[in-house]
């Protein structure tokens, strides 16, 4: 870190790396519940709902993320939500390669404080970005892979993006099946399923 940039605990409170995003943030969105969370989701980057609250999926898509959860026994109280990237995008495009690379210390630190059960990644953006590979995410959604991490071992369970269920209703289905997967392997909410961590591989 250079003295523009700061953290404080899990949270960044100054960071100027991205000239873009620097531009069309209102503020650096950081993530959101329990610091000893067994479930972290991970979003791809703030929307206008998330740049004007500072929260994480507040807007429809963090609607359609709560139903979910509720769907399979948890509250949004119960996991941590983060995101790829804490600065809003401009015109909400996809953060570019350098502004991923460029929040990932961010993220890896979030990881590695947090040590979750279970990294459930929201759409095909934090899917690639976690996994370091190409992803077809529908097809993909509630498979679980174990990635190196800041060369630790964690288990990602792919999901599609919340959004996805508002433009392709078929797409409902898969997104509470991977939450129902991702409760039954953190061993939390109505998952309970008593299997143990490594069950599923
Ligand atoms: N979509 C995301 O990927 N992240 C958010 O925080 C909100 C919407």
């Amino acid at each position: 870190m250079d003295e523009s940039e700061a953290m404080d605990g899990l949270c960044v409170t100054e960071c100027t790396r991205c000239p873009k995003l620097v531009d069309s943030r209102s503020r650096i969105v950081n993530g959101a519940g329990p610091e000893d969370a067994d479930l972290l989701f991970v979003g791809e980057g703030p929307g206008a709902n998330e740049d004007e609250q500072g929260e994480p999926f507040v807007g429809r898509s963090g609607t359609v993320l709560d139903d979910g959860l509720r769907t399979v026994g948890l509250d949004r109280t119960d996991i941590r939500i983060t995101n790829c990237v804490r600065c809003r995008p401009p015109e909400n495009r996809d953060p570019t390669k350098d502004e991923l690379a460029n929040c990932r210390g961010y993220l890896e630190t979030e990881i590695d404080r947090l040590d979750p059960d279970v990294i459930v990644t929201l759409g095909k953006v934090p899917s690639e970005h976690l996994l370091g590979r190409s992803v077809a995410v529908t097809k993909e959604a509630g498979s679980l892979e174990e990635v190196r991490i800041n060369g630790t071992p964690q288990r990602v369970l792919l999901c599609v993006h919340p959004a996805a269920t508002l433009y392709d209703r078929s797409q409902e289905e898969t997104f509470e099946n991977a939450l129902e997967r991702a409760a039954e392997l953190a061993d939390v909410g109505d998952g309970d399923s008593g299997q143990t961590r490594l069950d599923g591989f």
